[in-house]
């Protein structure tokens, strides 16, 4: 009996045993899950923790669980925060696409341009006081315009032409189908259709020994076809692509696209219409565009296609996911259906063209009155 009874004993220590084991057991697995919780939440760099994943119903790049990575051409090797577009941003930044088919859905300020002739150098002269440009257009001009000068001594570039207000450019058309005889023109866009709207574009001419004669690029002028591009310009209409752009080849008109774009644009050998369709192959989940400009700086692009909803949301990368640093960056509307990113990645040594040492250029006797602006305007286009 004392067997038995202390058998029975024994047994029920057991279970005792077994179930306090049991409860051990599962009080283990919770608080290894939760530490486990904390751990990706905190410790291991899961793209899922950002401030953009709370308000966006639209693909969050920081919802891809993948591994973080170091290629800067994906965009696991980035967090992301998000700032929100509108339709009435499209036609606002320097990848604005206008042509003939396409019209300018932004709107620029007079008042927010620079008057050529206030800021420019001694190293090119401009046509008259109606010239105006972006003021970050001026700026480049001014950079390519004096670099140009110490490497060629010619001082000959004429502005004469830059942002138009619509009512200008119906005069513009008005005269061109008057001189012409025709219903519709290959060289004056339609008011509304010019890039000259935006403020970004600029006509040179040449006035050199008293002689103006047409920016063609060749001989000395060459110098600006070849190196526009470290400046941010692209030659707008070159020949070869006038199916693309609708306009005849233009040597004179030169946009301003930025310096990692125009870049990009030179080495792809595209114009700006191919360009704009080129970047749509790059989106945050597709993988990103590297862009190396001549002084080693290395910039990086994505498109991101406008939603069907009252706004777009565009991710922007962190530099320092703690400190919620953003790398620098621009975004620009294509002012059709969507908008580009571009970020500075890794800034360069800055140096782009080595040019003679700079000297002060003579300032020459060319006229910068309205009087002569008639001669100057010998190619009026698009
Ligand atoms: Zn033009």
């Amino acid at each position: 009996m004392a067997y038995a009874k202390s058998r029975k004993r024994y047994r029920i220590k057991y279970k005792n045993v077994a179930i306090l084991l049991a409860i051990l057991l599962i009080i283990i697995l919770l608080i290894s899950r939760g530490c486990s919780a904390l751990f990706s939440k905190k410790d291991k760099p899961s793209p899922n923790n950002t401030l953009a994943s709370e308000d966006s119903e639209e693909a969050d790049p920081n919802d891809l669980t993948s591994q973080m990575t170091t290629d800067p051409t994906l965009q696991t090797s980035y967090y992301f925060q998000s700032v929100k577009v509108t339709d009435a941003d499209l036609g606002v930044g320097d990848l604005v696409l206008v042509n003939n088919n396409i019209k300018f859905l932004g709107s620029v300020s007079e008042d927010s341009l620079d008057v050529v002739r206030e800021k420019k150098n001694q190293a090119y002269s401009v046509s008259n006081y109606t010239v105006k440009v972006q003021p970050h257009v001026m700026e480049a001009l001014n950079r390519m315009l004096l670099d140009f000068y110490n490497a060629t001594g010619n001082d000959g570039v004429m502005v004469r032409a830059g942002f138009r207000t619509l009512e200008y450019q119906q005069e513009l058309y008005d005269e061109e189908l008057a001189s012409t005889g025709q219903d519709y023109s290959t060289l004056v866009a339609l008011p509304g259709y010019s890039e000259h709207h935006t403020g970004l574009a600029v006509d040179f001419t040449t006035y050199l020994n008293n002689v103006y004669k047409d920016f063609d690029g060749t001989g000395d002028y060459e110098w600006i076809m070849e190196n526009c591009y470290k400046y941010g310009f692209v030659n707008r209409y070159p020949s070869g692509k006038e199916s693309l752009t609708l306009i005849d080849n233009e040597p004179w008109h030169f946009r301003y696209v930025g310096v990692a774009h125009a870049t990009a644009m030179h080495n792809l050998d595209y114009c700006l219409e191919e360009y704009i369709d080129y970047l749509k192959n790059y989106t945050i989940l597709n993988g990103l565009f590297m862009i190396t400009t001549d002084d080693g700086s290395q910039y990086i692009s994505y498109y991101t296609p406008k939603s069907n909803g009252d706004y777009t949301d565009i991710f922007l990368p962190e530099i320092n996911h703690e400190t919620k640093e953003l790398y620098p960056y621009e975004i620009s509307g294509n002012n059709v259906d969507g908008w580009i990113v571009t970020f500075l990645y890794k800034e360069g040594n800055g140096v782009i063209a080595p040019t003679a040492p700079e000297t002060e250029p003579e300032v020459t006797t060319a006229p910068e009155d309205g009087g002569n602006a008639q001669e100057a305007d010998n190619n009026e286009e698009e």
